[in-house]
Order: C-alpha cells, then structure tokens, then sequence
C-alpha cells in the first residue's frame, strides 16, 4: 500500500491529509483568518508557520501510522500561490522528504483542484472551469497538456468579489456573504460585461460595483446579485465556447468560487441545454486542501515523476500548462 502526505499552504489554507492508493485516511488545517483586510502574504506565512507542525503532527496521528516511515512520499503545493506562503511549505516537505529518505513531489496547486474533482465525480476528459480566489481559467486536456483555452486578464473572480465584500466591510472571505446578499437581490443593474475572446477582465467589476452603490444609489442585495449574474455569464460564456470548440460533452466546475450555488445552477442549465454532463465535488474538496496535493502526488508518484531537492524551488507564477501530465493517456 502506498501512503501519501499531501501540505497545502498558497494562500489562506495550511491543511495536510495522508491518502493511500485511492482513500483518504487522514485531515488536518489551520485556516489564517485577517484581522481585517485581504490576505497579506506575510502574515499568512507567519501563521502557516506556527501552525505547521501541529497540523502536521494532527494528521499524521489522524492516520494511526506505526511509524512516520510507513509514509512513502510528500508531496507539496509548489505554486501558484504566495511566495512567502509557498516557501514556509516547500520547506517542511523538503525536511521530511531528507529526514525520512521519501520522494519529494511538487504540485501544481491548479491541476490539484482538477484532479481531485476528476476522482470525486468520475469526469473522464471534462472540460474545467477553475475559479479560485487569484485564479480564474478554462482548461481542457489534450496531448499530454492542460491547456487553458481562456483565463482572465487581471484578478481571479474571487478576488473580485473579495475586493467588494470589503468594501462592504465584510469579512475575508467574501465570496459566500456576497452570495448570501445576492439571493436576495431581485434587480438587475448595470454591470459590465468584459469577454475578450476566450479571455475575462473582473477589475473594472469591483469599481463598477462601487459606483452602483454610492453614485447610483442601487440596494446592497441588488449590487451584489447583479455583480454575480454579469460575471458567472461570462464565465459560462467561455466555458460553454470551450467545449464547443473542444467538443467535450463533460464540464468540471473546480476552486473555492465553485461553492456558489448560482454559478452551479447557470453552468448546469448551460450543460443540460448541451446535452453535456456537469460535475462539482463536494464543498470540502473546492477550496484549498491538502487532500488535493496527496491525491495529485500519488498519481504523479505512480508514473515515476518526483521532485529532486535542487528543482523544488517554490514556483509563484507556476501555470498548469507547464505540466507535462504523466498520469493520463
Ligand atoms: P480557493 O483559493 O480555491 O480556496 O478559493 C477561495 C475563494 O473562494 C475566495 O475568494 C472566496 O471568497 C471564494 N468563495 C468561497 N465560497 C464562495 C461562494 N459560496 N461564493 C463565491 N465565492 C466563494
Ligand atoms: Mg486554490
């Protein structure tokens, strides 16, 4: 039986799990929550720091091992994500990985939350919507590569709606208090509507937003459900030309964004109208997890792809067309 620890720790999340072959045997996370304000890098670091090796310790006891040398691998977020974040993590797994002679596997934090979705739905060659807080993209597989057919020009969608949850004083993160006020919106205001190509632009939202607010006047509830209608039709715009392009009759919703009940409903109405099939995980396996980087490391261990120390470098900008994916045919 082969035995996984998977650490995830790019932005708001340190979670850890411990995975055999296909089942999860163990969870553990400390979620770094801002006093005020968005996430600052630094002092999410700093909290993943002094939180690591109580998680570690958690999930390792979870998973009731004999020893810390039943485990076979480690496998770590590599990017994209915060640097000083990513390097607090790329740092623990390379001790490990020394210290108990176990393989080292750097993760692309992108295709993790593809992977892990593609497992819990049974998706066979879906093609994935992938909103996270700073990422936002539409990707498909082909010839050995995810490639991102469409992604957004400036922030993620859920920085989008972070940024104006702030703005309403709520607090980090947004996303589901937007969502909460948004279902109880009945009128829609201007918004606009950005689609380039098979690209998106979600920062002139946030202002627009702003304006709809103090200038015009517009009811909270019926900003925010307009701000969420304009943006989930653009992603279900491109996601839609996606898999037309592709001709791909399987649609994967995956990142922590992919909670939002109306942004399921649009794309399942989209899919249904296609006569295609739609998928999203459960909730817990959406926002960032360290199940996700276990179970991505164990098929990547599989197919003998490991990480030598000397390129374990943290990668923020990592892209998930950078991968060569080995684990798929
Ligand atoms: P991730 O980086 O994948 O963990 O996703 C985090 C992002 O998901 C944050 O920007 C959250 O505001 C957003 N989010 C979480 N739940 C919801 C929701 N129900 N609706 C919209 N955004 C959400
Ligand atoms: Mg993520």
């Amino acid at each position: 039986m082969t035995v996984i620890l998977g650490i995830e720790g790019t932005a708001w999340n340190l979670s850890a799990a411990v995975i055999s072959e296909e089942a999860v045997i163990s969870e553990a996370e400390s979620t770094y929550k801002p006093p005020h304000g968005g996430i600052h890098p630094r002092e999410a670091a700093q909290h993943h720091a002094s939180e690591l090796k109580e998680v570690v310790s958690r999930v390792l006891r979870g998973a009731d091992l004999d020893s810390m040398t039943d485990i076979d691998a480690v496998a770590f977020s590599q990017g994209p994500g915060m640097g000083p974040c990513l390097r607090i993590v790329a740092t623990a797994a390379r001790a490990l990985s020394i210290s108990l002679k176990i393989p080292l596997i750097g993760v692309n934090h992108c295709i993790a939350h593809i992977e892990i979705g593609r497992w819990r739905c049974g998706a066979e060659d879906p093609v994935v919507l992938y909103v996270s807080g700073a990422n936002t993209q539409v990707l498909a597989y082909r010839s050995g590569v995810y490639r991102i057919l469409g992604e957004t020009l400036d922030i993620g969608i859920g920085n989008a709606l972070d940024k104006f949850a702030r703005y309403l004083d709520l607090s980090h993160p947004g996303g589901p208090k937007i969502e909460a006020l948004a279902s109880k919106g009945t009128k829609y205001v201007y918004m606009p509507y950005i689609v380039k190509g098979m690209d998106l632009s979600f920062s002139g939202l946030s202002t627009a937003a702003k304006d709809a607010l103090t200038v015009h006047k517009h009811k909270t509830e019926d900003v925010c459900y307009s701000f969420q209608e304009t943006a989930f039709a653009m992603l279900t715009e491109i996601t839609e030309r996606a898999m037309a392009h592709q001709s791909k009759d399987e649609m994967l919703l995956a990142g922590g964004v992919a909670a939002n009940r109306r942004l399921q409903q649009m794309l399942q109405t989209m899919c249904q109208d296609r006569g295609a099939r739609f998928y999203v995980p459960e909730t817990r396996y959406l926002g960032d997890n360290g199940t996700m980087i276990a179970y991505l490391g164990m098929q990547m261990l599989k197919t003998g792809t490991t990480t030598p120390i000397e390129q374990s470098k943290v990668r923020p900008n990592f892209r998930p067309d950078e991968v060569e994916v080995t684990w798929r045919n």
